[in-house]
């Protein structure tokens, strides 16, 4: 069985390379909206895939990206200097944030989320099927586990900046999943 929990953040990126001179080339945001599709081959006590009160540490995750810039681990010296100068919110990240590098490093994250999650109400095979980010209204990229073939992340290259680690209500699950 497929369940789905959406999450939004409001997240401000330069995707270089791209085709688009207007994304390539200047700071701009985006209203993204992030789909989390779980599935289970068991429903629990509660006759549910997983209560999404244990997707806590996913909101963290997914708004941990929120009034943040993502900063691409490749951009120059003096960008990045710029950046942590003049925002807080800074996440660096080992990807481009494209939708598809956002819908990868989620998938990522949050597969290691769930492994972490301690699974208490008898629920079954509780698996990350697939991570949407929508980046406009008129598309979206979508990961599945095979897709992490396309990069090669490590969860050690991953750096929240300290305005974004103090507002996290539980300080552990960062450390959790680093483990
Ligand atoms: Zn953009």
């Amino acid at each position: 069985m497929l369940i789905r929990k959406l999450f939004k953040f409001e997240g401000a990126h330069i995707v270089r390379n791209c085709s688009s001179h207007r994304c390539r080339e200047n700071i701009h945001g985006h209203s993204y909206i992030v789909e989390v599709f779980i599935t289970s081959d068991k429903l629990d006590r509660g006759y549910m895939v997983m209560d999404f009160v244990l997707l806590n540490k996913v909101k963290e995750l997914v708004d941990s990206f929120d009034h943040t810039y993502s900063l691409w681990q490749e951009e120059s010296d003096e960008l990045k200097s710029f950046i942590y100068k003049y925002n807080r919110r800074v996440a660096e990240i080992p990807v481009s944030p494209s939708a598809e590098g956002y819908a990868l490093l989620f998938f990522y994250l949050i597969d290691k989320i769930l492994r972490n999650t301690e699974y208490k109400n008898g629920e079954g095979n509780v698996q990350l099927s697939s991570v949407r980010v929508h980046e406009t209204a008129t598309g979206y990229a979508e990961a599945f586990q095979e897709d992490l073939k396309l990069v090669n992340f490590n969860v050690h290259d991953i750096c929240f900046s300290e305005a974004i680690r103090e507002e996290w209500k539980d300080k552990q699950w960062w450390e959790e999943i680093r483990n």
